[in-house]
């Protein structure tokens, strides 16, 4: 098992939803967290300020992922903070959902950007820190839609799949330096990105799931924590956290 005690992790989009529980719950493990955000600074220093009321560290830091110098910044921010970077948890992402046909090439353009070209604009600026660490860890968040498709989700469906080969490729490159690199798969998870579905489809999908509900965002966390503490042997995976719903 990994001490994670006084690790560093970098968490994007780690303000709300299933980043926030994921910053959240590596806080509890005694993990210092630097929370990005993009736009809401409340949201953010609400998050740091809890954090801090259970005893743990925490700074947040604005950035935009899918632009490679706001990138850039949050690794130095991070590094100037705390002094070292264990963990990067690639979390952002959003959806604009359309049918091929209505979609536009900004729609296309803007979700790659965020869910998929961000993951490089991290990634290259934290690898040397990383590196550096004895238990460096890169996880990140794909989906069950990367995997089985979505309808309407042809842009994000190509972002999440892109980042599932992108894990598999840089696990084989970074194997040997004990850097582990995975991405969790979660189904459809009770958060503000899955509340934006109109409640007929989330309905119908619901009676899909062989457990018949949402996971939560905490679910997700816990595979975060696992992967951070006992996952030195396991790289290159994709952890599905589902109910069920893709085997
Ligand atoms: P959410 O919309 O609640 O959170 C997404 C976070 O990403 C927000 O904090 C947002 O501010 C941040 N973000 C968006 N664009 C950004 C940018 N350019 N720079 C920095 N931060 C940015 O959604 P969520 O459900 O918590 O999703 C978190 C991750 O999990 C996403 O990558 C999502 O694709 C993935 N996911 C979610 C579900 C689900 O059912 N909710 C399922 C599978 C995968």
């Amino acid at each position: 098992m990994t001490e994670l005690n006084n690790k560093v992790a970098i968490v994007t989009g780690g303000s709300r939803g299933i980043g926030a529980a994921i910053s959240m719950e590596l806080a509890k493990n005694g993990v210092k967290i630097v929370i990005n955000y993009n736009s809401k600074k409340e949201v953010a220093d609400k998050m740091v300020a809890d954090i801090k009321e259970i005893g743990g560290e925490a700074y947040a830091v604005q950035a935009d992922v899918s632009n490679s110098k706001d990138a850039e910044n949050l690794v130095k921010e991070a590094v100037n903070q705390f002094g070292r970077v264990d963990i990067l948890v690639n979390n952002a992402g959003i959806t604009r959902d359309r049918t091929f046909k209505k979609l536009s090439e900004e729609d296309w353009r803007k979700v790659i950007d965020v869910n998929l070209n961000s993951v490089y604009n991290t990634t290259s600026v934290a690898l040397p820190h990383l590196l550096e660490s004895d238990a460096g860890r890169i996880i990140n968040i794909s989906s069950i839609i990367g995997q089985a498709g979505g309808f309407g989700q042809t842009n994000y469906a190509a972002a999440k799949a892109g980042l599932i080969g992108y894990t598999k490729s840089l696990a084989l490159e970074l194997a040997k330096s004990g850097v582990t690199v995975n991405a969790i798969c979660p189904g459809f998870i009770g958060t503000e990105m899955v509340a934006a579905m109109p409640e007929n489809v989330l309905e119908g999908i619901v009676s899909k799931v062989p457990q018949r509900r949402l996971g939560t965002p905490e679910e997700v966390a816990s595979g975060v924590v696992f992967l951070c503490k006992d996952g030195a042997y396991i790289t290159g995976q994709q952890l599905n956290i589902n109910g069920g719903l893709y085997m």
